[in-house]
């Protein structure tokens, strides 16, 4: 069942005749426990009429590069591959993904869509409710508790936002039903324009960014995400807790950049979890990252206007930062100077080395990594943009609500002031004595070759 919660009704338009239902796949890239498949599946099957999936390819996503596009790529292959499995018809077309909606809504009796929280995608989704002159019904899938069910306006931190989820949640975490289409899409006469056999024939062809490669030891799609969930809960869960601390053994699920990419249901794996056979304190320890965390950065996108901006940082600590603006830094690095790794601190080239390499960095990490941005650069504001450059070119999770909220994270946001120092003012500082007590950081920074500068 579908809780009617997470259902919308973009437009209030009449649903009308047509060869199909169109469901257009945006935020949601995956077959497996997807609610807005399901109820595109169920309304098919009410009109008597197949159901089509279609996705529209842009090259100009903002801040999107080869890295992420191989990696979304590889997950739309999986995808495409599960449908047709299934009897439901997949095309991928060339264009912005709300032209390629309205291009195929033309000849749909009605429109089902997912939910994402950026400005871009509400913007898609306002278009194609206003211009695709039949029912348009939108699906929140990407969450467990539904956005704005969860909350009404941003919330100072998770102290806020994780009593009310907790209210919520168990009512939002069940297995969801696959249905079996009645009506087979086979014979639809419905073409895209983009091969997903050869990815990276395809990527040459696009007009990519090209800051970022591709990485190998990540593979996009469902598959993948659900054999790393697999292989986390046998090997990984037992001891997260303790783990969480210690950035050179990490010992984590690796799910971000198919959270990121709608590549697996956070609910599927929230329900994995649960049912884990581990020690209670390391399933809630996940499940509070899951979902307290993850969700708290929705709900700040979702109600912040400039959330890509510093501006987005709460009052209080643009106060602070503002205050020691001028304070002496002990260095100044460039953005040239900090994605090339060339610092005199050997631990946060290691990082950068990792995520250069691999697009990903464990979280104790991140954090590290993110304050000292904000210590060896000129000014807070020249930070965030610095900051927020490198982690949405570099990670594969990149450009995702936990990107603007972590990143905000660094500069106060969801925190709460701490003793005055220098350059931070009131904001939370971090050394690398931290990373020393609790991880064999030493290690790490060989394993990355990460030579400091002398
Ligand atoms: C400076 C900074 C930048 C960050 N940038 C990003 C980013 O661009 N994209 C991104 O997805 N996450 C970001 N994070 C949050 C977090 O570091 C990653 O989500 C996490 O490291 C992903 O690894 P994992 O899937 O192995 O996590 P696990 O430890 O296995 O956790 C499971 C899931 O919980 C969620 N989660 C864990 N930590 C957080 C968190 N702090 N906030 C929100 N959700 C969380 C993620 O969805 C993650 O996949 C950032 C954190 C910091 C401090």
């Amino acid at each position: 069942m579908i809780e009617p919660q997470r259902l919308i009704e973009l437009n209030g338009a009449a649903e009308r005749g047509g060869d199909y239902v169109l469901y257009w796949m945006q935020q949601s890239q995956r077959e497996a426990f997807n609610p807005a498949l399901e109820v595109g599946v169920a309304a098919a099957n009410r009109l008597g009429l197949p159901l089509l999936v279609g996705f529209g390819l842009m090259d100009d996503f903002p801040e999107a590069n080869a890295r992420h596009y191989a990696f979304m790529l590889e997950g739309l292959a999986d995808t495409a591959q599960r449908l047709r499995a299934r009897g439901i018809g997949f095309v991928i077309r060339r264009g912005a993904p709300d032209a390629v909606a309205l291009g195929l809504a033309r000849q749909a009796a009605l429109v089902v869509c997912d939910h994402g929280y950026l400005r871009i995608q509400k913007q898609w989704r306002t278009h194609v409710a206003a211009a695709a002159g039949t029912r348009v019904l939108r699906v929140e899938g990407d969450v467990v508790v539904p956005v704005g069910l969860a909350a009404s306006g941003a919330q100072v931190g998770a102290r806020t936002l994780r009593p009310k989820l907790a209210a919520l949640r168990d009512r939002f975490l069940a297995p969801l039903r696959r249905q079996r289409p009645r009506r087979d899409a086979q014979d639809l006469q419905v073409r895209g324009d983009v091969d997903l056999g050869d990815i990276p024939r395809l990527l040459g062809r696009l007009s990519l960014g090209r800051a970022a490669t591709p990485v190998s030891g990540l593979r996009g799609g469902y598959t993948q995400a659900r054999a790393r969930l697999d292989a986390f809960i046998r090997t990984g869960l037992r001891g997260y807790v303790a783990a969480r601390a210690r950035p050179a053994e990490p010992q984590v699920s690796m799910l971000s950049p198919y959270l990121h990419f709608g590549q697996i249901s956070p609910v599927e794996v929230a329900l994995a979890v649960a049912a884990a056979p581990a020690p209670h304190a390391d399933r809630d320890s996940f499940l509070e990252e899951l979902v307290v965390r993850r969700e708290l950065a929705a709900n700040f996108v979702d109600n912040t206007r400039e959330y890509d901006r510093y501006e987005c940082i709460p009052a209080w600590a643009q106060r602070t930062l503002g205050l020691h603006a001028r304070d002496p830094r002990p260095v100044l690095y460039s953005y040239e100077d900090l994605a090339a790794a060339r610092t005199h601190d050997a631990y946060w080239n290691a990082a950068t080395r990792e995520m250069l390499a691999t697009g990903y960095m464990q979280n104790y990490m991140r954090m590290y990594w993110g304050k000292k941005v904000l210590e060896w650069s000129a000014s807070p504001r020249e930070a965030y943009a610095v900051l927020l450059q490198l982690n949405n070119t570099y990670f594969i999770d990149g450009r995702d609500p936990s990107s603007f909220a972590n990143v905000g994270w660094v500069f106060g946001l969801h925190d709460r002031p701490w003793p005055e120092r220098a350059v931070f003012g009131n904001v939370r500082y971090m050394n690398a004595a931290g990373l020393e007590r609790k991880s064999d950081i030493k290690a790490y920074a060989r394993r990355w070759g990460a030579a400091a500068l002398q």
